[in-house]
């Protein structure tokens, strides 16, 4: 369908529709559209809708990705900033043109926007927003926390010596006399090969820099099971086994998978923990993920431990919480703002006979389909 025909098309409908790129060009609107946008009923729109949306380019450029790769419509409420004031509208974006199929050259998507009921006060926007930076901050301190604060112990405590080596190398070349060739091509050697060991210092440093969330449409029991890997080695180290129960039914979620794969190790590895404290042979760790309801995705990780007293649920997500003597106590408080920014909830299970149960759940991508 051309931009034109969308327009003839789309004219009729009181409500805002969009043709858009999967890029978020927006090749068309109806005249409620352009009011949305803010912009004259002109052909082209010469806009994106990153341009005309108060979100920041990624949550825009995740939506349009997994509008793109479900075979349902997906939502998202996006704050469209053409018009004073702002309005936020729920988006539903369905793929309309396969790429074969348009002159443009690009996958084009529909966009219906109706008006949200429930529109955020500027306060809880803000409120929102910060949640999300706290999360980025706790997920990098989380990080630091491990292995990379180690990592930059090193790299600092090596940087020293290797500078110091540097300069010797260069002072004693300056002390040479003019006619001593060989000591210094030996003295520019050592001099080179602390600076790249320097450069290396350097490129580990920047690994450990904080990496921005990207979220992506995944497969949440693919992703649990990818993790059985990563815990394994653990796993047999303690003589644990770990059984996946996944649901037999697809759940496609819009994640960021690494860190959602943080949130499992991490319940993983207290539940071994607790198995380990309570002096568990070859304890056994269940991992289930299930369908909740047309909206909510589950994951369960129940272990053989002690289990948690019902005084502490609330208290083991407080940052620096811990039983542990080798304990940070910021796993469950990082895990739960990694949760909650995607939407969800962490959580532990009501008190069982025997272990301990927590569980996360995520908002479901689709209605239906495969991913
Ligand atoms: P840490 O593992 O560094 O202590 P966490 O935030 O991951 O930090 O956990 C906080 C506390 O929650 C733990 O010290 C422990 O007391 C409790 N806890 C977490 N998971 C379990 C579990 N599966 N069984 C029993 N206690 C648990």
């Amino acid at each position: 369908m051309l931009p034109n025909q969308f327009r003839r098309f789309a004219h009729c409908f009181p409500e805002p529709l969009l043709l858009v790129s999967e890029q978020g060009q927006v090749h068309a609107a109806n005249a409620a559209g352009c009011t949305l946008l803010g912009v004259a009923d002109s052909h082209p729109l010469a806009l994106t809708l990153h341009d005309c949306t108060g979100e920041e380019q990624n949550a825009v450029a995740r939506f349009l990705h997994a509008c793109v790769h479900s075979t349902a419509a997906v939502q998202a409420r996006l704050c469209f900033t053409g018009v004073k004031p702002a309005v936020y509208m729920l988006c539903e974006g369905q793929l309309l043109i396969d790429q074969e199929q348009t002159p443009v050259g690009q996958r084009l998507l529909l966009l219906r926007c109706v008006a949200d009921h429930k529109p955020p006060d500027s306060n809880s926007v803000a409120a929102a927003q910060a949640v999300y930076h706290q999360c980025e901050r706790l997920v990098h301190v989380g990080r630091l926390s491990t292995m990379g604060e180690l990592a930059a112990g090193i790299a600092h405590e090596i940087n020293q010596p290797l500078t110091a080596i540097a300069a010797y190398a260069q002072a004693g070349r300056r002390l040479l006399a003019p006619t001593d060739t060989d000591t210094a091509e030996l003295l520019d050697k050592i001099n080179h090969q602390a600076q790249r060991a320097g450069q290396v210092i350097q490129r580990l440093r920047g690994m450990i820099r904080r990496r921005d969330s990207h979220r992506e449409l995944c497969e949440l029991n693919r992703l649990v099971q990818d993790t059985q890997v990563l815990t394994e080695a653990d796993a047999r180290l303690h003589r644990f086994h770990i059984r996946m129960r996944v649901a037999e039914q697809p759940l496609p979620v819009v994640v960021d998978p690494i860190q959602i794969q943080q949130v499992v190790i991490n319940l993983i590895r207290n539940g071994f923990d607790a198995m380990l404290e309570a002096g568990i042979d070859t304890g056994v760790l269940t991992i289930t993920t299930q369908r909740l309801d047309d909206d909510y995705a589950e994951v369960r990780v129940s272990d053989q431990g002690r289990g948690i007293p019902e005084s502490l649920s609330n208290q083991l997500f407080t940052p620096f919480f811990t039983t542990k003597p080798q304990g940070i106590g910021l796993g469950l408080s990082i895990s739960r703002s990694i949760v909650v920014s995607h939407g969800g909830r962490l959580g532990v299970a009501p008190k069982l006979d025997q272990g301990a149960a927590l569980y996360f759940t995520l908002p479901l991508a689709l209605d239906n389909g495969d991913v």
